[in-house]
């Protein structure tokens, strides 16, 4: 027996979620297993070798949870209309509400609650740090389609979303891709400022948004952040999927106003009380101090040459 669909889109929709759609759980396709596992052989995660682990579950979701028939799979606005305004504009936009992992999680145990009430199963509910390929799932269930950039992009909420999952033993009628496709201009290959985004998909060794958030140690030689202090959203901003986009319903993502006034100089001679006072529940905090200071004196610098 499958179970009723517009119920779990309408919860979806109750959590705050732009689009929801299910997928079938079972195998990975073995085409994108092989893009996935020659994407690591080339080394192209960086110093991300978390991603090295778990592949039997990145392979197959019924490991992360026994029995599991479907994944529902939300994508949670994040966009807003001041994003790029000021010193907001040196931050990637996911960066300035609160942490989008305990809000995306939040929302959606509410959903899992709802599924379980009404269907019964288990539930599991996975936020970037379970090893399941979330756009992957996003584009099976039907939610959007894969850009240049290498984006899930949402029909009519663009790329600024964050993707959420529930696993379940629950069956649902799974949906069909959504039919739509990237518009190819290119414009997210030309204005990437490290060339990050290459035939064999994104080298995070070269993206600035690697290099602000993920790296350790000092930023590599000759590269320049132009402007970055923490992410970069270039390839998102040029992207005509992202035009006309409505801001995000979700208040925990509208941008804290500490950010707005947060210079490269006020960073650099920042202390870590400061810090954690303003970095509260923000996902900023990825960084440290010690990273935020390095991406700060890094800016510093180009100003000066
Ligand atoms: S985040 Fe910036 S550096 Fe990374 S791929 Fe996009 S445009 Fe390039
Ligand atoms: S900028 Fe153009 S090529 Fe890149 S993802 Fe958007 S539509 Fe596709």
């Amino acid at each position: 027996m499958r179970a009723d669909v517009p119920a779990v889109r309408q919860w979806a929709a109750d959590a705050g979620g732009a689009a929801c759609g299910i997928a079938r759980a079972g195998f990975v396709d073995d085409a994108e297993f092989a893009y996935f596992e020659k994407w690591l052989e080339r080394g192209m995660h960086a110093t991300m070798r978390y991603m090295e682990n778990y592949r039997e579950i990145r392979r197959n979701p019924q490991l992360l949870l026994p029995g599991a028939q479907s994944v529902i799979v939300v994508a949670f606005p994040y966009y807003h209309s001041g994003q790029n305004d000021g010193n907001l504009g040196r931050i990637a936009a996911y960066a300035h509400g609160d942490d989008y992992h305990d809000v995306v999680r939040g929302r959606l145990e509410q959903l899992a609650v709802r599924v379980r009430d009404n269907f019964g199963g288990e539930t599991r509910v996975c936020v970037d740090t379970a090893p399941l390929l979330e756009r992957y799932w996003a584009v099976r269930a039907g939610v959007g389609f894969v850009g240049r950039n290498r984006l899930l992009i949402v029909p009519g909420a663009g790329s600024y979303v964050f993707i959420g999952s529930v696993v379940t033993t629950v069956a649902f009628e799974p949906d069909s891709p959504c039919g739509m496709e990237c518009a190819g201009c290119l414009r997210c290959i030309a204005s990437c400022p490290g060339g990050a985004l290459t035939a064999e998909g994104l080298d995070a060794r070269r993206c600035l948004s690697y290099l602000t958030i993920e790296h350790r140690g000092d930023i590599p030689e000759g590269v320049d952040l132009c402007g970055r202090l923490y992410g970069c959203d270039m390839c998102q901003r040029v992207c005509p999927h992202n035009r006309s986009l409505s801001d995000t319903p979700i208040t925990e993502f509208h941008p804290r106003e500490a950010l707005r006034t947060l210079t490269p100089e006020k960073i650099a001679a920042m202390n870590q009380q400061e810090f954690s006072a303003i970095m509260r529940r923000s996902a900023i905090k990825r960084t440290k101090l010690a990273g935020l200071q390095r991406n700060a004196l890094c800016l510093l610098r180009e100003d000066d040459k």
